[in-house]
């Protein structure tokens, strides 16, 4: 599964003209690895083990240049003033936890349809929406308990 993603990750790349790099598929590879929607930051900190010599200023201008591909989303979240990086490019909505701030992907028909009318809307025109529930995770609620 992954080793598709990757392989389509570098035909999407030669077919718009970009330089698939050992930098570049580190920095796709550290965020498919991670489910926790994680900051450039975090990215950074992840590969500079494998990539002494990379910059930040490369990983932070390496996926910007993957969102504006549209190969990753960039998403933010309330009370968080770096944004955060998601692999997965499927429609999707998010599970916020308040205390820890994971972020969980969170796939649901129901959640795609938008029951409003077009004057509740305000007339405009819907591009997309993205919901976005807030939430203490069950770890940690256990924590709470404990
Ligand atoms: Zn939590
Ligand atoms: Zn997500």
């Amino acid at each position: 599964m992954e080793k598709n993603r990757i392989e389509e990750f570098i035909q999407f790349c030669r077919r718009r003209h970009l330089n698939v790099t050992h930098q570049r598929l580190a920095i796709y590879q550290a965020l498919l690895n991670s489910t926790e929607h994680p900051t450039a930051e975090d990215i950074f900190r992840t590969i500079q083990s494998d990539y002494p010599t990379i910059s930040r200023a490369t990983v932070y201008k390496t996926l910007e240049l993957f969102e504006r591909e549209g190969i990753i989303r960039k998403v933010s979240f309330p009370h968080e003033t770096a944004a955060r990086y998601d692999a997965n490019p499927q429609r999707h909505h998010h599970l916020f936890c308040v205390q820890c701030h994971r972020v969980e992907d969170l796939s649901h028909p129901q959640l795609d349809v938008l029951p409003l009318s077009k004057k509740a809307l305000n007339n405009y025109q819907v591009i997309d929406h993205i919901v976005h529930i807030n939430g203490i995770c069950p770890a940690c609620q256990r924590k709470k308990r404990a």
